[in-house]
């Protein structure tokens, strides 16, 4: 018996709907298939399930056979015609973006395109900033082997015995880290994908065919392991190929387990070590005892990986994406590096280790003379109070915000939410974010940032033309607009959020004033349909960002139709001074300090100062000491940066005031 659908699942059978379109299955005695293209596979297998990679809107057919194979079609059926099926997106596993080299987003400092470095020096992508030195603790788990010896006929139901023990032993442990409370949510995530992969037929079958083949159960998991985690390689799908390290970290458990052994842990990392790896997995990530760990050296990852932005916000130096370099970090005794340039220097010489040490407790000191400042509300000489406010892309680094005393959020970069899963993310999940955010800093403000993404950064769900010149192309409000159903998705979850704090939305980009008085009558559109459905929402502040040329010399105009303006340093720098802001030949002119651009800042102020409306800023500048004095007398009243510089900006204030 069978019937044939059209998938409504929002993104297709992607791992959660996968997963829960399995459970149901499961619950009928009956075979259950689900054909698509003429491929039939299991429908109790959520692995074989996901390697179908099910679209949505693909027509798939769904096969029973059995005493309840009407119910179970019913059911099945009913799942997959249910587009909300894919919103619920709690538990989603939030993958790191693992793109060795992947250029910086702007939250984190510059990245640096690996280069030979100076003498036993090298260069990486400047993942998080600040300068370490220390012990080298290497990290480089040994691959597992089988035993390679054919097993007696004898033999077999034994090792089956010991295999099934193994995989239930590595279900328990995983099934204990979910249960610890410290674990936070994108770690849960990760942890219950690896967990179903673990319960899935498709990898313990494969192992317990080759067992009775006569392989040894090591040998068995492995073969199995590659063989499926060669399929999710092989889809043409940027999150089911992610899925394929999974099956391997998975397999290297059950295989640990079987030799008896532990796998090389990150548990007895000494105080102060430098912890260097080829790549820190989902599992080790999910493990390590950050609070011990001086700085990251990785051979993969990029500033926006998952373990640069746990560094950032742990205040850990790290220097990502050195590729095969880091091989030659295996033998090192003690390593410098400095997250602020990519520079990491192994063994390093006596002048060197000096240097070094003394920038470690240079910065060490001026941290600790800085606290005075977390809880200060500076002041412009005209007793306005100036917002000192923290840049951050992720729920992860609200503590470390929090910690420095930021006065709310200037700047939430919306990016890293879409770039970190691998599907586009639900408007609910979306709300509860934003919510987070509002609720951790209420009643300060947090500024969202719309989408700010474009052809140089791949985002799962969104297809982007090839461009000649990405940055003057479709991004930021440009797609946006563009994509009404990717757009209305967010506005309607901020709007939704903005009932739990004091929410403020900016659009970055902007370059004409339709861009907002087409957002403003998509907000409108989004609030009345929110109204109708009877779902609470409240209004907020609409700014823009002042990042291109265009809207410095149209910011009288903009003025008059937004509540405040952020202005760009970054952009606004490499557009100005037509320089690639990732260019190192041309980093000389990317300079905010050039006149040309300085004036355009100054250009902006006064716009916003005479129409009344806030004047902000949220580029890298706004931290700089040197400059804030500037900003604030041409009548700035907000700075947001990242939270490593909040405290120093809020003395640079202070001293303004007092006269210094
Ligand atoms: C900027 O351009 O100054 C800015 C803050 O945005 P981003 O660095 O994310 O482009
Ligand atoms: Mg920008």
């Amino acid at each position: 018996m069978e019937r044939s659908t059209i998938v409504r699942v929002h993104e297709g059978l992607h791992a959660r709907p996968a997963t829960r379109f399995v459970k149901l299955a499961k619950g009928f005695e009956s075979d259950v298939e689900l054909v698509k293209d003429g491929k039939a596979v299991s429908a109790k297998s959520s692995v074989k399930l996901m390697l179908l990679a099910v679209k949505e809107n693909q027509e798939v057919t769904v096969r029973a056979n059995g005493a309840d194979a009407i119910e179970a079609i019913e059911a099945l059926i009913g799942y997959l015609e249910n587009p909300k099926a894919g919103l619920d997106d709690e538990a989603e596993p939030q993958r790191p973006a693992n793109d060795a080299g992947q250029a910086a987003s702007a939250s984190a400092p510059q990245s640096v395109p690996a280069a030979a470095g100076e003498a036993n020096g090298l260069r990486g992508v400047a993942a998080s900033e600040g300068v370490a030195i220390g012990p080298a603790f290497a990290h480089f788990p040994p691959e597992i082997a089988g035993q390679g010896r054919m097993l007696q006929a004898e033999e077999i139901a034994g090792e089956i015995d010991r295999f099934r023990a193994a995989v239930a032993a590595v279900q328990a442990r995983m099934d204990r880290a979910l249960a610890q409370d410290s674990l936070s949510a994108a770690d849960r995530g990760i942890v219950a994908a690896l967990r179903d992969i673990a319960a899935d037929d498709s990898l313990t079958g494969e192992a317990e065919k080759a067992i009775r083949g006569g392989n040894d159960a090591v040998s068995a998991v492995i073969t199995a392991a590659s063989t499926i985690a060669a399929d999710f390689s092989a889809v043409d799908d940027h999150y089911l190929n992610a899925r394929a390290d999974d099956v391997h970290a998975v397999g290297r458990q059950i295989c640990l387990v079987l030799l008896g052994q532990d796998d090389v842990s990150l548990e007895s990392i000494p105080e102060g070590a430098i912890l260097i790896a080829d790549d820190i997995g989902a599992w080790d990530l999910a493990r390590a005892p950050l609070k011990r760990i001086g700085g990251v050296i990785c051979g993969h990852g990029g500033a926006t990986s998952h373990i640069a932005i746990i560094a950032r916000s742990r205040g850990i130096p790290a220097v990502l994406g050195l590729g095969d370099q880091v091989n030659a970090l295996r033998i090192a005794r003690d390593v410098a590096l400095d997250g602020n340039t990519g520079h990491v220097i192994i063994d390093p010489d006596e002048a060197t280790r000096a240097d070094y040490a003394g920038r470690v407790e240079a910065a060490a000191k001026e941290r600790a003379g800085l606290t005075v400042f977390k809880m200060v509300t500076p002041k412009s000489a005209d007793g306005k109070v100036i917002e000192v406010a923290a840049n951050i892309g992720s729920l992860e680094e609200i503590e470390a915000a929090q910690e420095a005393g930021a006065m709310g959020v200037g700047l939430f970069r919306t990016e890293l939410l879409f770039m970190r899963h691998m599907h586009l993310p639900s408007e609910d999940m979306q709300a509860e974010t934003y919510a987070a955010l509002a609720k951790a800093f209420a009643p300060y403000p947090v500024i969202v940032r719309t989408l700010d993404i474009g052809g140089d950064k791949p985002i799962a769900g969104i297809e982007f033309p090839d461009e000649e010149n990405p940055f003057l192309g479709w991004r930021g409000i440009r797609m946006c607009l563009d994509r009404p159903d990717i757009f209305k998705r967010q506005l309607r979850a901020l709007l939704r959020a903005a009932v739990h704090g004091n929410i403020k939305v900016m659009l970055p980009m902007v370059s004409d004033i339709s861009e907002v008085t087409r957002t403003r009558a998509l907000v409108d559109e989004c609030a009345a349909e929110l109204k109708a459905e009877g779902v609470p929402h409240a209004t907020f502040d609409l700014g823009v960002m002042i990042e291109t040329p265009a809207a410095v010399l149209i910011a009288p105009a903009l003025a008059k139709e937004v509540a405040f303006f952020s202005i760009g340093t970054n952009d606004l720098t490499q557009y100005i001074m037509a320089a690639d802001r990732l260019n190192p030949t041309v980093a000389k002119l990317n300079d905010v300090t050039n006149p040309a651009v300085m004036s355009a800042i100054e250009l902006t102020a006064k716009a916003g100062v005479a129409a009344g409306i806030m004047v902000g800023m949220c580029g890298e500048a706004a931290g700089r000491p040197d400059l804030i004095p500037a900003f604030i007398e041409m009548g700035l009243t907000e700075l947001s940066m990242s939270p490593a510089s909040i405290q120093r900006a809020k003395k640079t204030i202070t001293a303004m005031t007092a006269g210094d």
